[in-house]
């Protein structure tokens, strides 16, 4: 086995595919730290900058004084504390369900989902680009999948029709990841009305930076409220903490929280995080300014760019890729950036499909509009 997963590394060495992880000396923000060089970071989800707020710090300071520094136990047996409870009551009202059932990660949200929504004999019908924490739930649901592509609400409808079952499950990323598009949700409800499906919706990049007061891609996109809704957000991107929860009909809470098994046989996350997203909670809904600032840099960035060679791809979100093609030149171009004191990510397969590898431009309202000139003459001058 050694020799034979040693040859699959030179292979992805040979293909420009290894990946190493960088040591950061210096916490999450516009500027990072590493080997000992500063370099201008594009590469975090912290899109409002609340990882390092001193706010969320300290109430995560209060409440590791106050309830230690772990749970002690999974959530059912003894380890969903006061801030947790308050957590979920206040991340329900926020997103308009009637109730939030908090998870760890995203990834274990999702696995935890849809297994727990649809088993053997039903169905799931995927968008080809969601996440993969989607797709590893579809796996583990073993629900029939049909994947339509990325966006395309006929191919989605022709499935519908031909593909009958108990359950019928529509998943989809809100915004995504490496395309920051945002999918056609009110479509998307409209089709599972019309076909008696549910909509699993993953806002992992959307909760605190899109809609109003940051309540995220459902507000934004207008949805009106829907029982067939599976509302996901994310709690370690924009609310810069950690965790996710997920809201939904009361009666659908109650049995994710049943039978979820990446809630039930997991040790819960410590209350002092609770506490630090109850404070970064405040900041998101608060956080219209930052938002503001947020959306200056982007529009910044895409006239910055507009004549020159870099594709930047139609996103109307912090995330904003430029689009390279070929493994080895996004690489070199992460390079060159490097070399000019600039961290973007090169984002390449098998996260995103193969010869569409580019540069992931993450913004933040952490950054200044001098950071997002350096990057706009950076890559001017490498046009
Ligand atoms: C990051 C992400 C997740 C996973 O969330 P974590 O809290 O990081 O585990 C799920 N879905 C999407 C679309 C994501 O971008």
């Amino acid at each position: 086995m050694l020799a034979d997963l040693a040859r699959q590394l030179e292979k992805l060495d040979a293909d420009g595919l290894t990946r190493r992880p960088p040591t950061l000396q210096a916490p999450c923000g516009p500027v990072a730290t590493i080997d000992g060089r500063t370099l201008i970071s594009f590469a975090s989800n912290d899109y409002l900058g609340l990882a390092n707020d001193p706010a969320v710090i300290d109430a995560a300071i209060d409440g590791a004084r106050h309830w230690g520094v772990g749970a002690g136990a999974s959530a059912l047996v003894s380890g969903h504390f006061a801030p947790h409870a308050e957590l979920e009551r206040r991340l329900a009202e926020f997103v308009g369900y009637p109730r939030a059932l908090f998870f760890s990660t995203g990834y274990l949200a999702n696995i935890g989902i849809v297994p727990t929504l649809v088993g053997r004999g039903d169905a799931v019908f995927a968008d080809r680009l969601n996440h993969a924490s989607l797709i590893d739930a579809v796996q583990l649901s073993r629900a029939d999948s049909h994947r339509y592509p990325h966006g395309d609400l006929a191919a989605l409808e022709r499935l519908l029709v031909s593909r009958p079952a108990r359950r019928r499950l529509i998943l989809t990323d809100a915004v995504f990841s490496m395309d920051g598009d945002v999918a056609p949700l009110p479509e998307l409800l409209d089709l599972a009305e019309r076909y008696d499906a549910w909509l699993v919706i993953d806002d992992a990049h959307g909760f605190g930076v899109l809609g109003h007061q940051g309540r995220g891609s459902l507000d934004h996109c207008c949805l009106k409220k829907s029982p067939r809704i599976v509302y996901m957000g994310t709690l370690g991107k924009a609310a810069g903490v950690s965790g996710a929860f997920v809201a939904a009909e009361a009666t659908v809470i109650d049995w994710l929280l049943q039978r979820a098994r990446s809630h039930i046989f997991t040790t819960a996350s410590p209350p002092l995080l609770a506490n630090a997203l109850l404070a970064a909670l405040d900041l998101i809904a608060e956080g219209e300014s930052r938002r503001m600032h947020l959306a200056g840099l982007r529009a910044q960035l895409r006239s910055g760019l507009a004549d020159t060679r870099w594709r930047l791809l139609p996103s109307p979100t912090a995330i904003q890729p430029v689009l390279v093609g070929d493994n080895h030149e996004v690489v070199a171009v992460a390079a060159a950036l490097a070399e000019r004191g600039l961290w973007v990510p090169a984002i390449r397969p098998p996260t995103v499909p193969a010869g569409q590898a580019r540069l992931r431009v993450s913004l933040s309202a952490a950054h200044a509009t001098a950071h997002v000139s350096q990057l706009v003459d950076a890559l001017r001058a490498l046009d």
